[in-house]
């Protein structure tokens, strides 16, 4: 199946003004050479600790950031060659989802309002019933009375305002949407009836999603794939059962050994591997492996020689010692 969505060696880079020196401008590699595949009407899920690149990645896909170096293509076509015609057409076909609903929600229009701008964009994507009956037909199907319509975002609340920017996102019937961690800042209950509405529309309109998030236990419902980025890198990547039950990355295996179980009495799982110290800056990443400085497994090597992706046990990995960390993070083994 050919990707909806790939990522070839995706960079990002800002030039910030030195925290220290304020005459001297620094590079900063948020997304440092990303390869990334979504498949049509399946997930992606991306995970990380903040700071580690996923939301630029996430903007540079919506076209909010432009990427320093490598390609993104969808449906084939590089977006970065798309003329006029397909930019319209990208602009309908990949959607975001934000974190914070509320920010993202104009404070002084209505949800009608709001949801019906996404048409004075596309007015040719107009449905022949009109606006109105449509707007109405998108708050039942994501949730919410129709007689809301008229209310303003903060008389919602937030789990109630995400819907509305799912709402909007489903309008145009794109084909990806890019979830910037849209649960995180609900409460778990409304988190699952989110992800479950999420699924939902997958199943009804083929959506391919990017779903990121820093909490692995959201990202496994709803994900196929997974990809664990490390400081503006993918160390790990491949189908999501195929890593939780078993990461070959130290930095997966510490990320999957601190969720909280429901039911820990009755799943084997290696133990709990508390991460030193925080990520380290971008602006002065670590030599050779990135993730070296926190790294339980770390050798000499690790300092001088970057690991590269490569195949390793029905994923990619970018560890020199995945074979090892694998038999480590084994169910019941002693890390
Ligand atoms: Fe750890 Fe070395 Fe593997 Fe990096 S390459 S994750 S430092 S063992
Ligand atoms: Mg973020």
């Amino acid at each position: 199946l050919a990707p909806l969505l790939a990522l070839d060696n995706l960079r990002v880079s800002f030039a910030i003004r030195s925290p220290i020196l304020r005459r001297i401008k620094m590079q900063v590699d948020a997304v440092a050479g990303v390869d990334l595949a979504v498949a049509p009407g399946k997930t992606m899920g991306v995970v990380g600790e903040s700071g580690c690149g996923k939301s630029t990645m996430a903007r540079a896909i919506v076209g909010l950031e432009r990427p320093t170096g490598g390609s993104i293509r969808f449906a084939g076509e590089a977006i970065e060659d798309a003329d006029a015609n397909a930019r319209r057409r990208l602009a309908r076909d990949i959607q975001m989802i934000f974190q914070d609903p509320f920010a993202s929600l104009n404070p002084r229009k209505t949800v009608a309002q709001i949801i019906g701008e996404v048409w004075d964009v596309h007015p040719d994507l107009t449905p022949e019933h009109g606006r109105e009956r449509e707007i109405i037909r998108l708050m039942e199907r994501v949730g919410l009375s129709p007689e809301m319509a008229s209310r303003f975002p903060h008389q919602f609340s937030g789990g109630q305002r995400q819907r509305i920017g799912i709402a909007r996102a489903i309008a145009l019937r794109p084909r990806l949407i890019v979830c910037d961690e849209p649960v995180s800042a609900l409460d778990v209950s409304v988190q699952a009836q989110t992800l479950n509405l999420l699924a939902e529309l997958q199943q009804e309109f083929g959506l391919a999603y990017l779903f990121i998030a820093h909490d692995l236990s959201v990202v496994r419902h709803i994900s196929d794939e997974l990809a664990v980025m490390y400081l503006g890198r993918i160390v790990e990547t491949g189908p999501v059962e195929t890593i939780y039950q078993q990461p070959a990355h130290p930095y997966s295996i510490a990320l999957l050994s601190a969720i909280p179980v429901p039911r820990p009495w009755a799943e084997e799982r290696p133990p709990r591997i508390v991460l030193e110290g925080d990520v380290p800056t971008p602006l002065a990443p670590p030599s050779g492996c990135r993730f070296h400085t926190r790294c339980f497994m770390a050798r000499d090597v690790c300092r001088s020689e970057s690991p590269s992706l490569r195949p390793v046990a029905g994923r990619n990995v970018a560890c020199h010692f995945a074979e090892e960390a694998l038999t480590r993070s084994a169910p019941g083994a002693d890390a």
